[in-house]
């Protein structure tokens, strides 16, 4: 970009010479400027360590070169003001907007050397031959401009869709974050009430993990945290989607499925967690206690289906722990516990490939 801008600057500045009887030193001034120093700025910047303090330093020198080159275009003011605007344009494209006021006064300063040096007796207007050869500088600056400007607002799309998928997803056990699971629930429940879909939910509350954390620590806390996440992750079928409420308290959405199918998704979930083991405390062990409640018409909203879970989570605690309990089906018409009966997953669990990628 600097060698286009000043090469073309200095072709105006050049055409503005070819008016007047200047000696070879500003015409050889002009040529060092505007050809040689881009390289000279290129060559600078690659020996530093600190990009922005090298391009500042660069934008002041150009700065000083565009101030000069006002002063050699004897104040004509339409090629002057566009040089100084585009050149003063480019320092906020480059980051350095902050900084403005030091290439204003570098600007004036090597405009007050050259007026100096030449004593130039303003010209307000300029020649048509430096209006023409003004074309050339305007017209890439513009098209360089609405160049850059679509791929700033292409990158900052990209990065606003992943910044809006890392938000759906919880960091640490990589299951759906609580904002974006509830999201997903509303609409569950609403299709049970509108079109009687079938959705179970599941809380899912890990046994006595604060002893976990007491006894191993936070760090293994998290660790088995993002165990837990991956074994009920592995559990679901392609529709289920899990999240985590909070804490050590996870929530699955088992849609499309009876209470008796959704029974059976938790008893799997529940096995898997008890194979959880980590490497360094082989003796670790966890359970986890699970509510499960089938969307009914009754539920006005989330929080009510929630609710409905959570008491059969709060009876399955008080049953002993390490148990599922369906809150629509009494205990004692459930199916048996044994593994033997449990369905295999359905292959793909609840999350995208590439979000399973981000797994431990
Ligand atoms: P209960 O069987 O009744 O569920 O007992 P509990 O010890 O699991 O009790 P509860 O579910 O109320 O407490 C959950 C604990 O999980 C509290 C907190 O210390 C711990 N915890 C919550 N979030 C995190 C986390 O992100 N990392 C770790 N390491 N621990 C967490
Ligand atoms: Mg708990």
């Amino acid at each position: 970009m600097r060698a286009s801008h000043m090469g073309l600057g200095g072709l105006v500045v050049a055409a503005s010479l070819a008016y007047q009887p200047a000696n070879m030193v500003w015409w050889a001034f002009t040529a060092v400027s505007a050809l040689a120093w881009p390289h000279i700025a290129y060559w600078h910047s690659c020996r530093q360590r600190d990009p922005v303090q090298s391009e500042y330093l660069n934008a002041l020198v150009d700065s000083l070169i565009v101030g000069c080159w006002i002063a050699l275009l004897h104040w004509s003011l339409l090629p002057s003001i566009c040089i100084m605007a585009i050149s003063l344009s480019d320092r906020s494209f480059l980051g350095l907007k902050e900084r403005w006021l030091h290439f204003v006064i570098a600007l004036l300063l090597g405009a007050g050397i050259m007026a100096a040096l030449i004593q130039p007796s303003p010209q307000w207007l300029a020649p048509l031959g430096v209006q023409i050869s003004l074309l050339p500088l305007v017209i890439l600056h513009t098209a360089y401009t609405s160049h850059s400007t679509r791929r700033i607002l292409k990158e900052l799309a990209r990065q606003n869709q992943q910044l809006k998928l890392l938000g759906r997803i919880d960091p640490l056990t990589t299951v759906y974050s609580r904002d974006y699971w509830w999201q997903k629930a509303r609409t569950a429940l609403r299709l049970q009430h509108t079109r009687n879909e079938q959705t179970c939910l599941l809380v899912i509350d890990i046994d006595h993990f604060k002893r976990i954390n007491d006894e191993y620590g936070h760090i293994v806390g998290d660790e088995v945290l993002k165990l837990i996440g991956l074994s009920i992750r592995q559990c679901l079928r392609s529709n289920d989607i899990a999240g985590r409420y909070g804490g050590d308290e996870f929530t699955v959405l088992c849609k499309h499925a009876k209470a008796e199918d959704a029974y059976f998704v938790a008893l799997r979930i529940r096995d898997k967690l008890a194979q959880i083991r980590v490497r360094e405390h082989p003796q670790l062990r966890i359970s986890a206690s699970i509510g499960v409640a089938a969307a009914d018409s009754s539920f006005e909203s989330v929080a009510d289906w929630i609710n409905a879970a959570d008491s059969a989570l709060y009876s399955a605690k008080t049953a002993g722990r390490d148990q599922v309990i369906d809150a629509t089906h009494p205990p004692a018409n459930r199916p048996s516990n044994s593994p033997a009966t449990i369905p295999m997953p359905e292959g793909k669990t609840a999350l995208p490939a590439r979000e399973q990628d981000a797994v431990v």
